[in-house]
């Protein structure tokens, strides 16, 4: 025990009535195994008014690793990962000290102090060049966008690319990828979309995730449908990049050349073709619709009720009503981003 830990000791124990610094006994020497469970720990036995105190300093550990549960978490879920803060969240550790009051014949636990580890995240890394790197809106992209937005005379299917995680949902606890808070009028919001759009739901987080968590929110024939219900796998990633927090993005070309959102245009037998004219992404993350932005809406995260503003689904619905009336959705929303209005009422 060095004179630091002593001193540690020392000053724990002025706070425990009746006893007194008397005697500070060097701990008999730990056991290999318990050496190599805690190296950090260091015991005094102190006798005070006929007791023994025996007392614990457990130093800090800075520790750069995270806690196995987290790990996993995060494996299971990288996007809930991605989606809750840029940075990493450092949390200092505490001292743990443990007290045990000893008497002749029986051990009477003072106190316990139990630390729950802090959930400390990896930060948000960009993509490698395998998963496809940072991608830009091409300059076809960017001149069509360009040009003046037109109205058409009668509304017509649009795609639509839905988000889920704070978009339609909120997942508290990231331990728990499966558990979910629904945004209020999800579930009407999503019906409307399915019966009068293609509907395709893009996803960040694991495939296993995604269909639960479309399960729960749709019923069965919702789900029948979904042009598409995409989860992680369908971003291109690098088997490291897949497992890893790091920024994805929802590229509309991989939606517009795959051949079931392709069959579902109401013209795909006369070559009727899914493009920046008539889809839009809905979403949360300005950085995920990087390369078509034109084409985002992008609606406030839900994190929980607390703080939700009013109407903001029935808003987004009215808002898709308008693109449905577009000749082009890319040129409209780059005029007229969606904006939430304070004063909407239904
Ligand atoms: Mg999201």
């Amino acid at each position: 025990m060095t004179t630091q830990e002593v001193s540690a000791a020392s000053q724990q124990m002025a706070h425990i009535p009746g006893a007194s610094i008397a005697l500070v006994k060097k701990a008999a020497k730990a056991p290999p195994w318990r050496h190599r469970k805690n190296k950090a720990a260091a015991t005094a036995t102190v006798t005070g008014s006929g007791e023994k105190v025996q007392v614990t300093v457990t130093k800090p550990k800075i520790k750069t690793q995270k806690p196995k549960n987290q790990k996993k978490a995060d494996r299971e879920d990288p996007e809930a990962a991605a989606a809750a803060t840029t940075g990493a969240e450092v949390s200092s550790p505490r001292q743990v000290v443990q007290v045990t009051e000893t008497t002749e014949s029986k051990v009477l636990a003072v106190s316990k102090v139990v630390e729950r580890r802090p959930f400390i995240r990896d930060e948000i890394t960009v993509p490698s060049a395998e998963s496809g790197g940072v991608p830009e809106p091409t300059t076809a992209y960017l001149s069509c966008a360009q040009l003046a937005p037109s109205r058409l005379v009668r509304p017509r299917r649009i795609l639509i690319v839905m988000d889920l995680n704070g978009t339609l949902l909120h997942r508290p606890n990231k331990r728990r990828p499966s558990h979910f808070v629904t945004r209020p009028y999800a579930r009407v919001f999503m019906d409307y979309l399915l019966t009068n759009f293609a509907v395709a739901v893009w996803s960040s987080a694991r495939p296993e995730n995604v269909h639960g968590l479309v399960a729960s929110l749709l019923t069965p024939a919702q789900r029948q449908r979904c042009v598409v219900v995409w989860g992680r796998d369908r971003f291109g990633l690098s088997r490291a990049d897949y497992d890893s927090r790091v920024q994805v993005y929802k590229r509309l070309a991989r939606v517009w050349s795959d051949r079931a959102v392709m069959s579902a245009h109401p013209d795909a037998r006369r070559g009727g073709r899914w493009d920046q004219s008539n889809t839009v992404l809905v979403d949360d993350s300005a950085e995920k619709a990087r390369s078509e932005p034109h084409n985002l809406l992008q609606i406030p995260e839900y994190a929980g009720p607390v703080g939700e503003l009013p109407f903001v689904l029935p808003q987004v619905h009215d808002y898709i009503n308008e693109l449905a009336y577009q000749a082009d959705i890319s040129r409209y929303i780059r005029e007229n981003p969606f904006r939430l209005d304070a004063g909407y009422t239904l």
